[in-house]
């Protein structure tokens, strides 16, 4: 099947894409890297849109570090994210995150912001998010705002994005001195969304838990990290257990995917405290 005909602007500008939104009476569609909305439209589950192509918006591309805080724009494709040398020391989470993401030609289009715009519950960069406390910054009509990662994601497929607003770029702060970053997950095939993945971050002042593919959005599991708090792992994997919902569906029941959760859990205490799992 093919997409159904809408119409395509190339946007020159963040100001000009806006403009393109506000002018299109709901049916504007933001394109950036292609590799979820382009399939989308294919399987007419997204019809009759105006695209807004914002892909050569230079000013949304690239890395910076602003004092303590790491800012990454929204254009920044995943190998790019992957590649980067100051992303790699201060978020490294987000460096391993593109290794699971996919295979090479999709980590070559897709965007770090279009991954956390298009919210699939399976995507890593959603959860690195949640877990590294990040910012997401928003462009609208009314002017720009900043959106904290636990407020952003909605439910499946759903942000607190308004239709009308870009998302231009994600901050969020640079990790401290000894501060660990570790994924962990399981999917079928290499480069397949995740069965279930987990982000563990060890810092000064505790441990910070995200879990995605467990449920309509990555969640914050902080039972299991004021568990991880007090040193105890088990107690950690039990809160864990009782503070997700996992879905059962045709790739694994929910039963499955609490023990995997669990089980991926362990081994992120394990490689954080230099132990094989
Ligand atoms: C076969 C396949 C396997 C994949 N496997 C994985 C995987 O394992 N893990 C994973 O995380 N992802 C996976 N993806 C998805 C991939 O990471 C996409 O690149 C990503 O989800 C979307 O990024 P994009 O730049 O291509 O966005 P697009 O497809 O262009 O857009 C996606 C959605 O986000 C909106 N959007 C995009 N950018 C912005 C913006 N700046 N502001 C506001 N809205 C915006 C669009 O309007 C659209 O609704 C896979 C995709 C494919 C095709």
């Amino acid at each position: 099947m093919k997409a159904s005909a809408g119409g395509y602007a190339r946007a020159e500008s963040v100001r000009h894409a806006l403009d393109l939104l506000a002018g299109s009476e709901g049916q504007g569609r933001v394109l950036a890297g292609g590799q979820s909305l382009v399939a989308a439209m294919n399987m007419r589950l997204s019809v009759g849109d105006l695209l807004v192509d914002i892909s050569k918006i230079s000013e949304l591309s690239g890395v910076a570090v602003e004092g303590d805080i790491l800012r990454i724009g929204a254009l920044t494709r995943h190998a790019q994210v992957g590649a980067d040398a100051q992303i790699k020391t201060h978020a490294p989470l987000l460096t391993a995150a593109v290794s699971h993401i996919a295979h090479a030609a999709i980590r070559n289009r897709g965007t770090i912001g279009g991954a956390l715009a298009h919210a699939d519950p399976a995507a890593e960069f959603p959860a690195c998010a949640l877990a590294l406390g990040a910012t997401m910054h928003a462009e609208g009509p009314s002017g720009t705002r900043g959106i904290a990662a636990d407020e952003f994601f909605e439910d499946v497929f759903t942000t607190s994005l308004s239709e009308d607003e870009i998302l231009t770029s994600i901050t969020m702060p640079i990790a401290e001195q000894g501060e660990v970053q570790i994924l962990e997950e399981v999917a079928r095939r290499s480069g397949d969304y995740a069965l279930v993945g987990l982000c563990l971050i060890k810092r000064a002042v505790g441990h910070r838990i995200a879990v995605f593919s467990v449920g309509p959005r990555p969640i914050l599991a902080t039972n299991a990290m004021a568990a991880l708090d007090q040193g105890d792992v088990d107690a950690a994997v039990e809160a864990l257990s009782n503070e997700i919902d996992p879905p059962s569906d045709t790739q694994a029941s929910s039963a499955y995917r609490r023990h995997l959760a669990g089980v991926l859990l362990r081994r992120a205490v394990c490689r954080m405290k230099g132990e094989t799992a």
